[in-house]
């Protein structure tokens, strides 16, 4: 079996079995580009690590020294000969990239003989001494899990006694005194001297990035993205190039395009006379990308070039690293770049108008996912006018987010879990932070740039995060941030704006976003690709304004009783409720029709000749009885009855299963006067809207919880007795539909029977589970966690629609609808409507429409369009 890889050997389409690194270094290799050589041990290699105990086996250790004997032709050096070192990097790299989740090892090869060969062959002390102190404590982190801190301190000591302010500054004699304290260190900590033997050295450092696949971050940062545990990380050797061999030296990242917003242009940073990670963990704030021009206008030019190529043979944005020795350009990663949402989106679009992708190629390049960061508030322009500014950082992550400032990881979650929104403070961010930055709204650090720690992890997450703020002095002991003369403190509020990089004292009142320019582009495009009509649930004209903001196609469901228990109607609801004659009550429904006819009114007006389907009152009706003594008895007052009297009249409607009870159409069998009412009022106002706005409109007027064809036949007779008085008494008619839900199991398998007199079905799945399942939705909640954590029922069948069962009636009934009643129209209104796996499945059986919260109709157009392609 082949278990390593040269970079002549592998091409990009590997990416599973040799990492993603692995295989875009061998894509690059076969391209022609400037890459140092190496090999690829496979990620195969790390699960049979795993599975034969965690050693290595001879077949590896074969296949290994003969790709180093190869690799020492290739470069002409050797891991044996210390006047002419072989030195390489040992870089983790997993299918799907996990940005500073795994560990790398720089400088490997590296030892007491070989630091004075490297030394006297380039003539550069300094840089073998500095290039030797790295490898020693990368080696102790990665391999024995020595703790960084040990050696940050001597660094820190050293720096301080001379006053320095970077380590590009230490001299030979600190840098040998170095080696010499951290070889100490070494000792010290493990209980054995620093490996001699290069091949030791790789066979260790081998084995660590192996195990680092089972780290405590690494697992986190799969949960989060949902990546199975099972792959494996692939492990790069690769021949060092150095970026710290001085002045005409450097290393860098740059995106293709901007991350952040998407703009086409380099973006990026680089450092002179640096190594490897000293740009990312923000240890010296870097140069922008656009300096190299003036610094090394060849480099620059040959990296832009290189750039354009690598974005057009990936067809995406590209996240590079590189690294310049002694003038010469060299290319160590590339990917496909994290970015934002917005970023995400601009991106697509582009790349379908510059011909580089398709439209549909384009729409499937947006995760469903993502969409849900766009439409995230933004602070309000006006507010912000009044707020405080106290620094400007770097805008790394856009986003809004007000918090209480916590400093560690630890008090973050422990705040998070208090309920708290958290802003978290750091000076700078490591993998270690990740909890910490989960917990948090958004993320501040004083040091680090656009592609620090903080910022890539805060994008990867769709986080706030204000990077690279220098005003802010960050005492994480003592728990304060001093930004010039305010002092704040563990606990204090303070408003980050990841866009613009402000940073505000105290919160500030946020406005939804707007969405226009290349959004509307894409998602003009996903409306051309899209076959399932996309509406929202909106009970009130404010709802309606929101989802035609959001491209909803239509109300698909309007709860009537949200307009119940509104403060002004709630006592005439509850009088008619209570109410002890059928006159009575009447009169109280007579109130309540002026107020619907109003709000149905300014619904259909605003929607025009878009569909809205109003569901008649669903719930029992006790739920709207007042349950506060003060409300009770200004009740009893209002109806001239006694208090005794009125709880004794409230408890009789009392119901010891109320989901089960007394509501929907249960309801319109004992009082038909109920929805006789609102059904006047609905078609009223829909008579109304008509004249107003001189559109062609069609009330859907649907009954709930309906279970059996007699029980709809009765009650919509009702209705339509009603509808037919007001067209008679206004001497005018409009179209109107009258439907069905189906939510309970006996109405899905008798739909046959039912869509004979409904105009269309609207699945209700919430009510549906429940019923299917027989759990109830307010309680399955206590228990759901148990089967998650056991793996039983997954995912969640309130989240996500469970095919298997409710998908089973919803399938059956759609057939059985439609075999009676061919021209019957199909939906599914709750929470499944925006899930976007849902949304496949309701495709998939041929339904019309989903109907969602209005939030949720990106989303969910979005999701219908991907099904679609
Ligand atoms: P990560 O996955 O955390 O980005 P990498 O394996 O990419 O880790 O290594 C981190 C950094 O180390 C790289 O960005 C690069 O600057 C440096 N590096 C890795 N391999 C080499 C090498 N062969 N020569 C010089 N620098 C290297
Ligand atoms: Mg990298
Ligand atoms: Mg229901």
């Amino acid at each position: 079996k082949q278990w390593v890889y040269r970079f002549s050997e592998g091409k990009k389409e590997q990416k599973m079995l040799l990492g993603g690194k692995g295989a875009n270094l061998a894509e690059m290799t076969n391209l022609g580009l400037p890459i140092p050589p190496g090999f690829t041990i496979t990620t195969e290699s790390c699960i049979h690590y795993f599975d034969e105990g965690r050693t290595l086996w001879p077949a590896l250790h074969q296949q290994i020294d003969s790709a180093l004997v190869d690799l020492e032709n290739a470069v002409g050096k050797s891991f044996h000969d210390p006047a002419n070192p072989l030195l390489v990097s040992v870089r983790s790299g997993a299918a799907f990239s996990m940005p500073g989740m795994m560990d790398t090892i720089l400088n490997l090869g590296l030892n007491d003989a070989s630091v004075a060969g490297l030394a006297e062959q380039t003539q550069n002390p300094t840089f073998a001494f500095d290039s030797y102190r790295r490898f020693i404590q990368m080696f102790a982190d990665v391999v024995k899990s020595v703790p960084r801190i040990h050696f940050e301190a001597i660094l820190d000591t050293v720096k301080n006694e001379n006053g320095y302010e970077f380590d590009n500054q230490l001299t030979l004699e600190d840098l040998t005194d170095l080696v010499a304290q951290y070889k100490a260190v070494y000792q010290r900590e493990t209980g054995e001297t620093f490996p001699q033997e290069p091949l030791e050295q790789l066979h260790q450092a081998v084995q660590a990035v192996f195990s680092s696949w089972n780290n405590e971050r690494a697992v986190l940062y799969r949960e989060i993205h949902n990546i199975s545990h099972n792959l494996g990380t692939a492990v790069t050797v690769q021949s060092m190039v150095f970026g710290n061999r001085g002045n005409d030296s450097g290393t860098g990242v740059a995106f293709t395009r901007n991350p952040a917003t998407g703009e086409k242009k380099l973006f990026g940073e680089f450092l002179m006379n640096a190594q490897g990670e000293d740009v990312v963990a923000g240890i010296r704030t870097p140069l922008d990308i656009d300096t190299l021009e003036e610094v090394m206008p060849a480099v620059y030019n040959e990296f832009k070039a290189i750039a354009e190529k690598l974005e057009d043979h990936y067809a995406d944005m590209q996240d590079i690293e590189f690294t310049i020795e002694k003038g010469k350009l060299y290319l160590l990663q590339t990917r496909n770049g994290k970015r934002t949402a917005a970023a995400a989106v601009a991106v697509a679009v582009d790349l379908a108008d510059e011909g580089l992708i398709t439209k549909e190629e384009a729409v499937m390049r947006i995760e469903t996912g993502q969409l849900d960061q766009l439409l995230h508030p933004t602070f309000d322009t006006k507010a912000l006018d009044e707020a405080a500014l106290l620094a400007t950082g770097l805008g790394a992550s856009p986003g809004a987010a007000s918090g209480h400032i916590f400093f560690s990881t630890a008090d973050a979650e422990a705040a998070q879990k208090d309920g708290l929104p958290v802003i978290l403070v750091r000076r700078e961010t490591s993998p270690e932070d990740l909890a910490g930055m989960m917990s948090s709204e958004g993320i501040l650090t004083a040091r680090g740039g656009m592609t620090s720690h903080a910022a890539v992890v805060a994008r990867g997450l769709g986080k706030c995060c204000v990077a690279g703020c220098t005003a802010a002095v960050i005492d994480e002991e003592n728990k304060t941030v001093v930004i010039d003369d305010v002092t704040l403190h563990q606990g204090d509020l303070l408003s980050i704006d990841g866009a613009s990089g402000r940073v505000y004292a105290g919160t500030i009142a946020k406005q939804n976003p707007t969405l226009g320019g290349k959004f509307s582009t894409f998602m003009d495009w996903v409306n051309e690709m899209k076959v399932l009509q996309v509406k929202a649930n909106a009970d009130s004209p404010t709802d309606v304004k929101q989802a035609l903001s959001l491209g909803a196609e239509g109300v698909g469901l309007c709860r009537t009783e949200h307009m119940f228990f509104h403060k002004d109607r709630i006592p005439v609801v509850r009088q008619m409720i209570l109410s002890r004659t059928l006159d009575e009550r009447k009169k109280y429904l007579a109130e309540l029709l002026g107020m619907q006819r109003q709000d149905f009114q300014e619904m259909f007006a605003l929607l025009q000749d878009r569909p809205m389907t109003v569901r008649l009152l669903d719930p029992p009706l006790h739920e709207f009885l007042p349950t506060a003594d003060a409300d009770k008895v200004a009740l009893a007052e209002a109806m001239g009855s006694s208090l005794a009297g009125l709880e004794a009249h409230i408890d009789s409607l009392h119901e010891v299963n109320p989901m089960l009870g007394h509501r929907g159409c249960r309801l319109a069998v004992t009082y038909p006067e109920i929805y006789r009412m609102q059904a006047r009022a609905i078609i009223e106002g829909a008579i109304i809207a008509a004249e107003e706005t001189g559109s062609t409109i069609t009330p859907e007027i649907m009954i709930p919880l309906v279970c059996d064809a007699d029980e709809l036949r009765y009650v919509k007779a009702e209705i339509v007795a009603e509808i037919e008085e007001v067209f008679a008494e206004k001497a005018v008619t409009i179209p109107y539909l009258i439907g069905t839900m189906i939510e309970i199991p006996r109405a899905a398998v008798t739909s046959d029977e039912i869509a004979l007199e409904a105009d269309f079905f609207s699945f209700g799945t919430n009510d549906m589970t429940q019923m299917g399942f027989g759990f109830s939705r307010d309680d399955a909640g206590k228990f759901l966690q148990e089967y998650e954590d056991k793996g039983l029922l997954k995912p969640n069948p309130f989240h996500s629609l469970d095919v298997k069962g409710i998908g089973k009636l919803v399938k059956l009934s759609a057939k059985l609808g439609r075999e009676t009643n061919p021209g019957l129209v199909l939906g599914v209104c709750g929470e499944h409507g925006g899930d976007p796996e849902s949304i496949a499945f309701f495709s998939s059986v041929g339904l019309d429409y989903v109907s969602c919260s209005p939030y949720r109709v990106p989303i969910a157009r979005l999701a219908s369009a991907q099904v679609a392609i």
